[in-house]
């Protein structure tokens, strides 16, 4: 029996503040002076969150919640108990994982972060599932995918989106998610133990970086070896075989049939040749709505300006920005998506002959640019066609002709936010996607709608952040993998609707959105599958 993530007894409080010229050691005081104590009365304090205070630019302040033990608790509760922001806390009970007998073989496809939360929590429970992930572990994955930046070269099994650690891996790791889940913080400590910075627990904006993403994806593999998981790169599943609607077993890599009775499916968003070998094998597929645009880049120190009214402090991290506008009229929406301060904008494509961008930045978040998706939402009526496949093929098309705008050698086309607006050519393009950019018009590449609701998105944005439109801005194109462009059904089991067996899982199966999201997702399908083996169902 395993016992995990317990937190003390103490209290909690929140709102309290310090100037940026105050350091974090100033907190016991804080505490002390607030209940009128003795410092040394503070005999604990731990940071539980930290944000940034900027609606005043002229008083930007810390803004923490903290947890705090004192010498008599007692004492202490009877005088302030019920005071504004203070809480009593409980002592969370551990999480206890019971040991399930497995009856027979579960598989997982995909090691990014749903697949990868899959396979830890069902190893708590004593299960041994077999991980298999079509491309290369990490170290060889980020050589493929530097040369890929360097010279245009793409490995089509090994690049941003395939790979250990799935399209985690080089992403920005910010970890924010907007589902309340009481897992958050499960992930949140594991993903500490295996590598991650502390303050993901308590930051408000906790954020892990790529270099230490690789580092905590390796510590996932080494864990998982260690508790008898079996982890296979280089294969990928291709095939399924069923018999009356329920999964019998998987093909791996067109050749090794493997009998299987629970296929955690946590392909990601980009496997678009196993979307169509599920579609093929009349697995139930929905197309659903999502986005596309461009990443904008501007200098980080005009962002910091725009949000801080400073363009840098030393307590300050580098600003960053969330905008959206919706359209009454038409219904669209513009908004901005996985903002990278500091960060740089990289190659993401997954197929020749296409073009994909997306964000990164590393944990110092130290580049000199700020770059963020900005995107326009894509509906079922703007990819006619009944196929629950008409989405990817749309998403495609529009890869496709970023390619051909680009120069058909990956550079990615580019245009400067002040052209693409139509107010003039706009500054110098600069960009920091590697192998290059190439100027082109960005109005080419998408249906005329959507460069409307792009445009006048924009234009509000400058309503929010005075300053967004500038002659230092360029548009790089095209971000077209912001989500699943369709989902696999699954019932109140977690089980697809048509196939038995069969768990689709995170972003690739349209049940989640983000890192966060599809570890929380692995974790669901894991502790569903944990709960029918014990069952026997
Ligand atoms: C550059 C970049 C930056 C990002 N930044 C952030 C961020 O800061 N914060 C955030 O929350 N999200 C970010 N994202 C999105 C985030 O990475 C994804 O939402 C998340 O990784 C989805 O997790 P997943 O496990 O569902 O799928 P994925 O991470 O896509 O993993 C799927 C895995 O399955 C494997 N696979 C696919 N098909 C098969 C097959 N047939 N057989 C075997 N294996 C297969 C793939 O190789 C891949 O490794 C970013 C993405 C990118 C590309």
């Amino acid at each position: 029996m395993l016992l995990v993530y317990s937190e003390k007894r103490s209290f909690l409080l929140r709102n309290l503040l310090l100037s940026l010229d105050e350091d974090e050691t100033l907190l016991p005081r804080r505490i002390a002076e607030r209940f009128s104590l003795s410092p040394a009365d503070v005999t604990s304090l731990r940071i539980v969150r930290k944000g940034i205070d900027a609606r005043k630019k002229s008083q930007i302040r810390h803004v923490y919640t903290v947890s705090f033990d004192v010498a008599d608790p007692e004492g202490f509760w009877r005088r302030f108990g019920g005071e504004r922001d203070l809480e009593l806390l409980q002592a969370a009970l551990p999480t206890i994982f019971t040991p399930v007998e497995s009856r027979g073989r579960i598989i997982i496809v995909g090691s990014g972060p749903a697949g990868l939360f899959a396979a830890i929590r069902l190893s708590e429970y004593g299960l041994r599932p077999i991980l298999i992930e079509r491309g290369r572990m990490v170290d060889d994955r980020v050589r493929d995918v530097s040369r890929f930046w360097q010279s245009g070269e793409l490995d089509e099994e090994s690049n941003i989106q395939f790979g250990e650690g799935g399209a985690g891996t080089f992403s920005d790791g910010k970890l924010t998610t907007r589902v309340r889940d009481p897992n958050a913080g499960y992930v949140l400590s594991r993903l500490v133990e295996f590598g991650a910075p502390e303050e993901i627990a308590w930051s408000s904006k906790p954020h892990v970086g790529s270099d230490r993403l690789r580092e905590v994806v390796a510590n996932i593999r080494r864990f998982l070896l260690s508790r008898g998981v079996e982890v296979r790169f280089g294969a990928r599943l291709s095939d399924l075989r069923t018999a009356s609607g329920r999964l019998t077993a998987v093909v791996v890599n067109d050749s090794d049939e493997l009998p299987c009775d629970r296929l955690v499916l946590a392909p990601g968003h980009s496997a678009r040749d196993t979307y169509a070998m599920l579609h093929e094998r009349g697995v139930p597929l929905e197309a659903k709505p999502f986005a596309v645009g461009f990443r904008v880049e501007h200098p980080q120190e005009l962002i910091n300006r725009i949000q801080y009214g400073i363009p840098s402090h030393p307590r300050l991290p580098p600003a960053d920005y969330a905008l959206t506008y919706n359209d009454g009229a038409s219904g669209r929406s513009a908004y901005s998506f996985c903002m990278c301060p500091g960060g740089v904008v990289v190659a993401s494509s997954s197929e020749s002959c296409g073009v994909v961008t997306n964000g990164m930045s590393n944990l110092a978040r130290n580049t000199l640019w700020a770059n963020s998706a900005l995107v326009a939402t894509v509906r079922l009526e703007d990819f006619p066609g009944d196929s629950p496949l008409a989405g990817v093929h749309f998403q495609r098309r529009l890869e496709q002709r970023a390619f051909t705008l680009g120069g058909g050698d990956y550079r990615a086309p580019a245009q400067s936010l002040i052209s693409f607006l139509g107010r003039g050519r706009g500054g110098e393009i600069r960009s920091t996607y590697s192998p290059g950019v190439r100027e082109a018009d960005l109005a080419e590449l998408f249906p005329a709608p959507l460069v409307t609701t792009l445009r006048e998105g924009i234009a509000s944005f400058e309503g929010k952040m005075r300053g967004f439109i500038t002659a230092e801005a360029t548009l790089v194109g095209v971000e077209s993998r912001t989500s699943s462009p369709l989902r696999i059904p699954r019932g109140e089991d977690l089980q697809s609707v048509g196939v038995s067996g069969l768990y689709p899982c995170g972003e690739g199966g349209g049940h989640a959105g983000g890192i966060m999201s599809a570890a929380l997702d692995g974790i669901r399908v894991a502790d569903a599958v944990a709960a029918q083996e014990r069952n026997g169902v």
